[in-house]
Protein backbone atom coordinates (compact mmCIF):
# COMPACT_ATOMS: atom_id res chain seq x y z
CA UNK A 1 0.00 0.00 0.00
CA UNK A 2 1.51 3.30 -0.90
CA UNK A 3 -0.39 6.57 0.20
CA UNK A 4 2.61 8.48 -1.90
CA UNK A 5 1.68 10.47 -4.88
CA UNK A 6 3.28 10.50 -7.95
CA UNK A 7 5.82 13.64 -8.76
CA UNK A 8 3.67 14.31 -11.94
CA UNK A 9 0.33 13.94 -9.62
CA UNK A 10 2.39 16.31 -7.65
CA UNK A 11 3.06 18.63 -10.47
CA UNK A 12 -0.63 18.56 -11.71
CA UNK A 13 -2.01 19.10 -8.42
CA UNK A 14 0.18 22.33 -7.59
CA UNK A 15 -0.52 23.47 -11.12
CA UNK A 16 -4.11 23.38 -10.43
CA UNK A 17 -3.56 25.10 -6.76
CA UNK A 18 -1.57 28.20 -9.32
CA UNK A 19 -4.29 28.26 -11.38
CA UNK A 20 -6.94 28.39 -8.84
CA UNK A 21 -5.20 31.12 -6.76
CA UNK A 22 -4.17 33.51 -9.65
CA UNK A 23 -6.68 32.97 -12.38
CA UNK A 24 -10.17 32.32 -9.84
CA UNK A 25 -9.46 33.69 -6.78
CA UNK A 26 -10.01 37.06 -8.28
CA UNK A 27 -13.50 37.75 -9.13
CA UNK A 28 -15.08 34.42 -7.48
CA UNK A 29 -17.11 36.92 -4.71
CA UNK A 30 -18.22 38.65 -7.79
CA UNK A 31 -19.22 36.25 -10.10
CA UNK A 32 -20.64 34.82 -7.41
CA UNK A 33 -22.81 37.63 -6.56
CA UNK A 34 -23.72 38.35 -10.24
CA UNK A 35 -24.50 35.07 -11.19
CA UNK A 36 -21.81 35.48 -13.88
CA UNK A 37 -20.16 32.02 -15.64
CA UNK A 38 -16.60 32.14 -15.62
CA UNK A 39 -15.98 32.71 -19.01
CA UNK A 40 -12.51 33.76 -19.53
CA UNK A 41 -11.27 31.07 -16.78
CA UNK A 42 -12.99 28.60 -18.47
CA UNK A 43 -11.36 28.88 -21.12
CA UNK A 44 -8.45 28.94 -19.93
CA UNK A 45 -9.05 25.90 -17.76
CA UNK A 46 -9.43 23.89 -21.46
CA UNK A 47 -5.84 25.54 -22.93
CA UNK A 48 -4.12 23.99 -19.72
CA UNK A 49 -5.92 20.89 -20.29
CA UNK A 50 -8.02 20.43 -17.44
CA UNK A 51 -11.35 19.64 -19.58
CA UNK A 52 -10.43 17.00 -20.51
CA UNK A 53 -7.58 15.56 -18.16
CA UNK A 54 -8.42 11.82 -18.53
CA UNK A 55 -9.66 11.24 -22.13
CA UNK A 56 -7.52 9.69 -25.02
CA UNK A 57 -4.64 11.97 -26.22
CA UNK A 58 -5.75 11.07 -29.53
CA UNK A 59 -8.92 13.20 -29.03
CA UNK A 60 -6.99 16.06 -27.24
CA UNK A 61 -7.36 14.32 -23.99
CA UNK A 62 -4.48 14.44 -21.13
CA UNK A 63 -4.61 10.63 -20.87
CA UNK A 64 -4.01 11.19 -17.26
CA UNK A 65 -5.42 9.00 -14.61
CA UNK A 66 -8.69 9.06 -12.07
CA UNK A 67 -5.90 10.24 -9.39
CA UNK A 68 -4.66 13.40 -11.35
CA UNK A 69 -7.96 14.34 -11.90
CA UNK A 70 -9.34 14.06 -8.80
CA UNK A 71 -6.44 16.15 -7.03
CA UNK A 72 -7.06 19.34 -9.64
CA UNK A 73 -10.59 19.27 -8.60
CA UNK A 74 -9.80 19.50 -5.09
CA UNK A 75 -7.75 22.22 -5.67
CA UNK A 76 -9.72 23.83 -8.65
CA UNK A 77 -12.94 22.99 -6.06
CA UNK A 78 -11.13 25.52 -2.45
CA UNK A 79 -11.56 28.51 -4.62
CA UNK A 80 -14.36 28.72 -6.73
CA UNK A 81 -16.42 25.42 -6.93
CA UNK A 82 -18.89 26.72 -9.52
CA UNK A 83 -15.70 26.68 -11.93
CA UNK A 84 -15.38 23.17 -11.05
CA UNK A 85 -18.69 22.19 -11.74
CA UNK A 86 -17.95 23.09 -15.23
CA UNK A 87 -14.94 21.11 -15.06
CA UNK A 88 -16.58 17.94 -13.79
CA UNK A 89 -18.90 17.94 -15.88
CA UNK A 90 -16.87 18.24 -19.01
CA UNK A 91 -14.42 15.58 -17.93
CA UNK A 92 -16.46 13.07 -15.97
CA UNK A 93 -19.38 12.90 -18.06
CA UNK A 94 -19.22 14.39 -21.23
CA UNK A 95 -15.68 13.65 -22.15
CA UNK A 96 -15.61 10.09 -20.42
CA UNK A 97 -18.54 8.97 -22.04
CA UNK A 98 -17.91 9.78 -25.59
CA UNK A 99 -14.21 8.56 -25.20
CA UNK A 100 -14.97 5.06 -23.52
CA UNK A 101 -18.42 4.74 -25.48
CA UNK A 102 -18.33 6.73 -28.49
CA UNK A 103 -17.97 6.08 -32.21
CA UNK A 104 -14.88 7.08 -33.62
CA UNK A 105 -16.49 10.16 -36.07
CA UNK A 106 -18.56 11.14 -33.35
CA UNK A 107 -14.76 10.96 -31.03
CA UNK A 108 -13.12 13.03 -34.24
CA UNK A 109 -16.10 15.47 -34.59
CA UNK A 110 -17.23 16.27 -30.96
CA UNK A 111 -14.93 14.59 -28.39
CA UNK A 112 -11.82 16.37 -29.98
CA UNK A 113 -13.41 19.86 -29.32
CA UNK A 114 -14.79 19.17 -25.75
CA UNK A 115 -10.94 17.79 -24.52
CA UNK A 116 -8.92 21.05 -25.83
CA UNK A 117 -12.57 23.48 -24.24
CA UNK A 118 -13.14 24.52 -27.54
CA UNK A 119 -16.22 23.39 -26.93
CA UNK A 120 -17.95 22.91 -23.72
CA UNK A 121 -20.75 19.69 -23.30
CA UNK A 122 -23.45 19.29 -20.78
CA UNK A 123 -24.96 15.91 -19.44
CA UNK A 124 -28.63 15.96 -19.81
CA UNK A 125 -30.65 13.27 -17.94
CA UNK A 126 -32.96 14.91 -15.61
CA UNK A 127 -36.30 15.96 -15.89
CA UNK A 128 -39.14 17.61 -13.86
CA UNK A 129 -40.38 14.03 -13.11
CA UNK A 130 -37.25 12.35 -13.43
CA UNK A 131 -34.81 12.89 -11.12
CA UNK A 132 -33.51 10.06 -8.27
CA UNK A 133 -35.78 8.14 -10.95
CA UNK A 134 -34.08 8.03 -13.56
CA UNK A 135 -36.16 5.55 -15.48
CA UNK A 136 -39.03 7.34 -15.61
CA UNK A 137 -38.00 9.27 -18.80
CA UNK A 138 -40.37 11.73 -20.55
CA UNK A 139 -38.49 12.92 -23.24
CA UNK A 140 -38.56 10.97 -26.70
CA UNK A 141 -36.88 9.90 -29.35
CA UNK A 142 -38.98 8.67 -32.18
CA UNK A 143 -36.74 6.87 -34.79
CA UNK A 144 -37.65 7.69 -38.56
CA UNK A 145 -35.66 6.78 -41.27
CA UNK A 146 -31.77 8.25 -40.93
CA UNK A 147 -32.40 10.25 -37.58
CA UNK A 148 -34.95 10.44 -34.76
CA UNK A 149 -37.18 13.01 -33.32
CA UNK A 150 -36.77 14.41 -30.03
CA UNK A 151 -39.41 16.04 -27.71
CA UNK A 152 -39.56 16.79 -23.98
CA UNK A 153 -37.92 18.89 -21.31
CA UNK A 154 -34.66 18.55 -19.27
CA UNK A 155 -34.29 20.16 -16.04
CA UNK A 156 -31.40 21.60 -14.10
CA UNK A 157 -28.82 21.62 -16.72
CA UNK A 158 -25.16 22.59 -15.88
CA UNK A 159 -23.75 24.35 -18.54
CA UNK A 160 -27.41 24.36 -19.90
CA UNK A 161 -26.57 27.33 -21.91
CA UNK A 162 -22.36 27.57 -22.17
CA UNK A 163 -22.22 24.40 -23.97
CA UNK A 164 -22.26 23.49 -27.17
CA UNK A 165 -22.63 19.81 -27.55
CA UNK A 166 -25.27 18.10 -24.92
CA UNK A 167 -25.61 14.76 -24.29
CA UNK A 168 -29.30 14.12 -23.99
CA UNK A 169 -30.63 11.14 -22.59
CA UNK A 170 -34.52 9.70 -23.86
CA UNK A 171 -37.00 6.91 -24.15
CA UNK A 172 -36.93 5.68 -27.22
CA UNK A 173 -39.59 2.45 -26.33
CA UNK A 174 -41.83 2.95 -23.50
CA UNK A 175 -42.43 -0.90 -23.35
CA UNK A 176 -38.76 -1.54 -23.13
CA UNK A 177 -38.63 0.86 -19.91
CA UNK A 178 -34.83 1.49 -19.36
CA UNK A 179 -33.78 -0.81 -21.67
CA UNK A 180 -35.54 1.36 -24.64
CA UNK A 181 -33.70 4.31 -23.92
CA UNK A 182 -30.89 5.85 -25.83
CA UNK A 183 -27.95 8.92 -25.31
CA UNK A 184 -28.04 11.69 -27.99
CA UNK A 185 -25.51 13.77 -28.96
CA UNK A 186 -27.51 17.36 -29.67
CA UNK A 187 -25.67 20.42 -30.92
CA UNK A 188 -26.33 23.77 -29.92
CA UNK A 189 -28.74 25.83 -32.48
CA UNK A 190 -30.73 22.40 -33.68
CA UNK A 191 -34.07 23.25 -34.88
CA UNK A 192 -36.99 23.39 -31.86
CA UNK A 193 -33.87 22.90 -29.35
CA UNK A 194 -34.88 25.82 -26.70
CA UNK A 195 -32.72 27.03 -24.00
CA UNK A 196 -34.55 27.91 -20.64
CA UNK A 197 -34.32 30.65 -17.91
CA UNK A 198 -31.34 30.40 -15.51
CA UNK A 199 -32.11 29.21 -12.19
CA UNK A 200 -31.44 31.51 -9.57
CA UNK A 201 -29.29 29.21 -7.02
CA UNK A 202 -28.43 28.63 -3.56
CA UNK A 203 -24.38 28.23 -4.09
CA UNK A 204 -22.25 27.69 -7.43
CA UNK A 205 -23.81 30.86 -8.61
CA UNK A 206 -21.79 31.17 -10.59
CA UNK A 207 -22.28 27.85 -12.85
CA UNK A 208 -24.99 28.08 -14.96
CA UNK A 209 -28.16 25.81 -14.41
CA UNK A 210 -30.79 26.25 -17.31
CA UNK A 211 -33.92 23.92 -18.14
CA UNK A 212 -33.91 23.19 -22.08
CA UNK A 213 -36.89 22.44 -24.25
CA UNK A 214 -36.30 20.02 -27.14
CA UNK A 215 -39.54 20.31 -29.83
CA UNK A 216 -39.19 18.06 -32.73
CA UNK A 217 -35.57 18.47 -32.46
CA UNK A 218 -33.95 16.11 -35.57
CA UNK A 219 -30.57 14.28 -34.28
CA UNK A 220 -29.06 12.23 -37.01
CA UNK A 221 -28.71 8.60 -36.39
CA UNK A 222 -25.13 8.53 -36.55
CA UNK A 223 -25.38 10.63 -32.99
CA UNK A 224 -26.68 8.09 -30.79
CA UNK A 225 -24.23 6.95 -28.53
CA UNK A 226 -23.25 3.00 -28.93
CA UNK A 227 -26.32 0.31 -29.46
CA UNK A 228 -30.23 1.32 -29.42
CA UNK A 229 -31.53 0.76 -25.73
CA UNK A 230 -27.59 1.55 -24.29
CA UNK A 231 -28.49 5.18 -23.02
CA UNK A 232 -29.88 4.14 -19.62
CA UNK A 233 -26.67 1.89 -19.24
CA UNK A 234 -24.50 4.83 -20.14
CA UNK A 235 -25.70 7.23 -18.08
CA UNK A 236 -25.56 5.28 -14.55
CA UNK A 237 -21.97 4.07 -15.82
CA UNK A 238 -20.95 7.68 -16.80
CA UNK A 239 -22.63 8.86 -13.33
CA UNK A 240 -20.65 6.48 -11.16
CA UNK A 241 -17.47 8.01 -12.17
CA UNK A 242 -18.85 11.08 -11.82
CA UNK A 243 -19.72 10.52 -8.76
CA UNK A 244 -15.92 10.28 -8.11
CA UNK A 245 -15.23 13.91 -9.49
CA UNK A 246 -18.30 15.41 -7.30
CA UNK A 247 -16.73 14.01 -3.88
CA UNK A 248 -13.64 15.56 -4.89
CA UNK A 249 -15.05 18.80 -5.39
CA UNK A 250 -16.97 18.07 -2.16
CA UNK A 251 -13.52 17.65 -0.62
CA UNK A 252 -11.90 20.46 -2.02
CA UNK A 253 -15.14 22.83 -0.39
CA UNK A 254 -14.24 21.59 2.68
CA UNK A 255 -10.49 21.76 2.65
CA UNK A 256 -10.62 25.41 1.41
CA UNK A 257 -13.22 26.54 4.38
CA UNK A 258 -10.60 24.33 6.66
CA UNK A 259 -7.85 26.34 5.59
CA UNK A 260 -9.11 29.36 5.89
CA UNK A 261 -10.52 28.34 9.31
CA UNK A 262 -7.66 27.33 10.54
CA UNK A 263 -5.43 30.25 9.67
CA UNK A 264 -8.17 32.85 10.94
CA UNK A 265 -8.30 31.05 13.98
CA UNK A 266 -4.70 31.47 14.64
CA UNK A 267 -5.14 35.37 13.45
CA UNK A 268 -7.88 36.70 15.82
CA UNK A 269 -7.55 37.02 19.51
CA UNK A 270 -10.28 37.15 22.08
CA UNK A 271 -9.94 37.13 25.88
CA UNK A 272 -6.11 37.93 25.39
CA UNK A 273 -4.85 35.07 23.18
CA UNK A 274 -5.64 33.29 19.53
CA UNK A 275 -9.06 31.76 19.59
CA UNK A 276 -7.02 28.41 18.19
CA UNK A 277 -5.94 28.50 21.80
CA UNK A 278 -9.42 28.13 22.96
CA UNK A 279 -10.22 24.35 23.40
CA UNK A 280 -13.32 24.58 22.12
CA UNK A 281 -12.00 26.50 18.32
CA UNK A 282 -8.88 23.64 18.65
CA UNK A 283 -11.59 20.94 18.58
CA UNK A 284 -13.34 22.07 15.74
CA UNK A 285 -9.91 22.25 13.93
CA UNK A 286 -9.25 18.51 15.43
CA UNK A 287 -12.47 17.17 13.82
CA UNK A 288 -12.29 19.41 10.52
CA UNK A 289 -8.64 17.92 9.75
CA UNK A 290 -9.27 14.35 10.51
CA UNK A 291 -12.76 14.32 8.94
CA UNK A 292 -11.25 16.01 5.52
CA UNK A 293 -8.35 13.13 6.10
CA UNK A 294 -11.48 10.61 6.31
CA UNK A 295 -12.74 12.16 3.03
CA UNK A 296 -9.33 12.19 1.30
CA UNK A 297 -8.91 8.73 1.87
CA UNK A 298 -12.72 7.67 0.53
CA UNK A 299 -11.94 9.81 -2.73
CA UNK A 300 -8.20 8.42 -2.94
CA UNK A 301 -9.57 4.78 -2.93
CA UNK A 302 -12.34 5.34 -5.30
CA UNK A 303 -10.05 7.11 -7.89
CA UNK A 304 -8.03 3.73 -7.51
CA UNK A 305 -10.43 1.33 -7.58
CA UNK A 306 -11.61 3.28 -11.25
CA UNK A 307 -7.56 3.43 -12.41
CA UNK A 308 -6.99 -0.35 -11.73
CA UNK A 309 -10.40 -2.06 -13.26
CA UNK A 310 -12.04 -2.45 -10.04
CA UNK A 311 -15.71 -1.96 -9.50
CA UNK A 312 -15.98 1.49 -8.29
CA UNK A 313 -19.82 1.74 -7.79
CA UNK A 314 -19.53 1.23 -4.31
CA UNK A 315 -16.45 3.06 -3.51
CA UNK A 316 -17.89 5.89 -5.42
CA UNK A 317 -20.70 6.17 -3.83
CA UNK A 318 -18.96 5.90 0.16
CA UNK A 319 -16.82 8.99 -1.28
CA UNK A 320 -19.42 11.16 -2.46
CA UNK A 321 -21.48 10.14 0.78
CA UNK A 322 -18.87 11.06 2.87
CA UNK A 323 -17.14 13.93 1.65
CA UNK A 324 -20.08 15.69 0.61
CA UNK A 325 -21.25 15.56 4.40
CA UNK A 326 -17.87 16.61 4.97
CA UNK A 327 -18.11 19.45 3.15
CA UNK A 328 -21.78 20.81 4.71
CA UNK A 329 -20.52 20.17 8.18
CA UNK A 330 -16.62 21.39 7.57
CA UNK A 331 -18.04 24.68 6.03
CA UNK A 332 -20.72 25.17 8.73
CA UNK A 333 -18.19 25.08 10.71
CA UNK A 334 -15.60 26.76 9.33
CA UNK A 335 -18.26 29.94 9.19
CA UNK A 336 -18.71 29.77 13.32
CA UNK A 337 -14.85 29.77 13.81
CA UNK A 338 -15.20 33.24 11.82
CA UNK A 339 -17.84 34.89 14.30
CA UNK A 340 -19.52 37.86 12.53
CA UNK A 341 -16.93 37.83 9.86
CA UNK A 342 -18.24 34.61 8.50
CA UNK A 343 -21.02 36.01 7.91
CA UNK A 344 -19.93 38.24 5.68
CA UNK A 345 -18.53 37.62 1.31
CA UNK A 346 -14.93 39.05 1.67
CA UNK A 347 -14.08 36.08 3.88
CA UNK A 348 -15.00 33.43 1.29
CA UNK A 349 -16.38 30.99 3.75
CA UNK A 350 -20.52 31.66 3.86
CA UNK A 351 -20.23 30.81 0.03
CA UNK A 352 -18.42 27.63 0.35
CA UNK A 353 -20.93 27.19 2.87
CA UNK A 354 -23.77 27.47 0.19
CA UNK A 355 -22.04 25.59 -2.41
CA UNK A 356 -21.04 22.46 -0.49
CA UNK A 357 -24.97 21.79 -0.22
CA UNK A 358 -24.71 21.10 -3.96
CA UNK A 359 -22.66 18.15 -3.41
CA UNK A 360 -25.59 16.22 -1.28
CA UNK A 361 -28.03 16.37 -4.36
CA UNK A 362 -26.34 16.58 -7.54
CA UNK A 363 -25.18 13.26 -9.89
CA UNK A 364 -27.26 11.16 -7.19
CA UNK A 365 -28.45 12.36 -3.76
CA UNK A 366 -26.90 11.28 -0.37
CA UNK A 367 -30.02 9.04 0.20
CA UNK A 368 -29.59 7.49 -3.66
CA UNK A 369 -25.99 6.85 -2.86
CA UNK A 370 -26.97 4.77 0.51
CA UNK A 371 -29.62 2.90 -1.66
CA UNK A 372 -26.43 2.28 -3.90
CA UNK A 373 -23.72 1.37 -0.96
CA UNK A 374 -26.49 -0.55 1.01
CA UNK A 375 -27.47 -2.77 -2.00
CA UNK A 376 -23.88 -3.51 -2.50
CA UNK A 377 -22.82 -4.11 0.98
CA UNK A 378 -26.12 -6.05 1.44
CA UNK A 379 -25.78 -8.42 -1.48
CA UNK A 380 -21.91 -9.34 -0.94
C1 LIG B 1 -27.43 23.01 -9.43
C2 LIG B 1 -27.84 21.72 -10.03
C3 LIG B 1 -27.15 21.21 -11.13
C4 LIG B 1 -27.55 20.02 -11.72
N1 LIG B 1 -26.92 19.59 -12.85
C5 LIG B 1 -27.46 18.54 -13.55
C6 LIG B 1 -26.97 18.18 -14.84
O1 LIG B 1 -26.01 18.79 -15.35
N2 LIG B 1 -27.57 17.16 -15.50
C7 LIG B 1 -28.62 16.46 -14.99
O2 LIG B 1 -29.11 15.56 -15.65
N3 LIG B 1 -29.10 16.78 -13.75
C8 LIG B 1 -28.56 17.80 -13.04
N4 LIG B 1 -29.07 18.14 -11.80
C9 LIG B 1 -30.20 17.39 -11.27
C10 LIG B 1 -29.88 16.54 -10.05
O3 LIG B 1 -29.11 15.44 -10.41
C11 LIG B 1 -31.22 16.15 -9.39
O4 LIG B 1 -31.74 17.33 -8.80
C12 LIG B 1 -31.05 15.05 -8.35
O5 LIG B 1 -30.73 13.84 -8.97
C13 LIG B 1 -32.31 14.87 -7.50
O6 LIG B 1 -33.44 14.75 -8.30
P1 LIG B 1 -34.73 15.64 -7.98
O7 LIG B 1 -34.30 17.06 -7.87
O8 LIG B 1 -35.79 15.33 -8.97
O9 LIG B 1 -35.18 15.19 -6.56
P2 LIG B 1 -36.17 13.95 -6.21
O10 LIG B 1 -35.75 12.75 -6.98
O11 LIG B 1 -37.57 14.43 -6.36
O12 LIG B 1 -35.85 13.73 -4.69
C14 LIG B 1 -36.41 14.53 -3.64
C15 LIG B 1 -35.97 13.94 -2.31
O13 LIG B 1 -36.45 12.60 -2.17
C16 LIG B 1 -35.36 11.70 -1.96
N5 LIG B 1 -35.64 10.43 -2.64
C17 LIG B 1 -36.09 10.22 -3.91
N6 LIG B 1 -36.20 8.92 -4.15
C18 LIG B 1 -35.83 8.26 -3.02
C19 LIG B 1 -35.74 6.89 -2.64
N7 LIG B 1 -36.01 5.90 -3.48
N8 LIG B 1 -35.34 6.59 -1.38
C20 LIG B 1 -35.01 7.57 -0.52
N9 LIG B 1 -35.09 8.90 -0.81
C21 LIG B 1 -35.49 9.23 -2.04
C22 LIG B 1 -34.14 12.39 -2.55
O14 LIG B 1 -32.94 11.90 -2.02
C23 LIG B 1 -34.43 13.84 -2.19
O15 LIG B 1 -34.04 14.07 -0.86
C24 LIG B 1 -28.63 19.30 -11.17
C25 LIG B 1 -29.30 19.79 -10.04
C26 LIG B 1 -28.93 20.99 -9.48
C27 LIG B 1 -29.71 21.51 -8.31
Amino acid sequence: MDFQLTEEHIMIRDAARDFANTELLPGVIERDEKQEFPKEQVKKMGELGFLGMMASPEYGGGGMDTVAYVLAMEEISKIDASASVVMSVNNSLVCWGLDTFGSPEQKEKYLSKLTTGEALGAFCLSEPEAGSDATSQKTTAIEKEDHYILNGTKNWITNGNSADYYIVIAQTDREKKHKGINAFIVEKGSKGFEIGPKENKLGIRGSDTHSLNFNDVKVPKENRIGEDGFGFKFAMKTLSGGRIGIAAQALGIASGAYELAKKYSQQRKSFGTEICNHQAIAFKIADMHTSIQAARHLVMKAAWDKDNGNNYDLSGAMAKLFASKTAMDVTVEAVQVHGGNGYVKEYHVERLMRDAKITQIYEGTSEIQKIVISRSVLRD
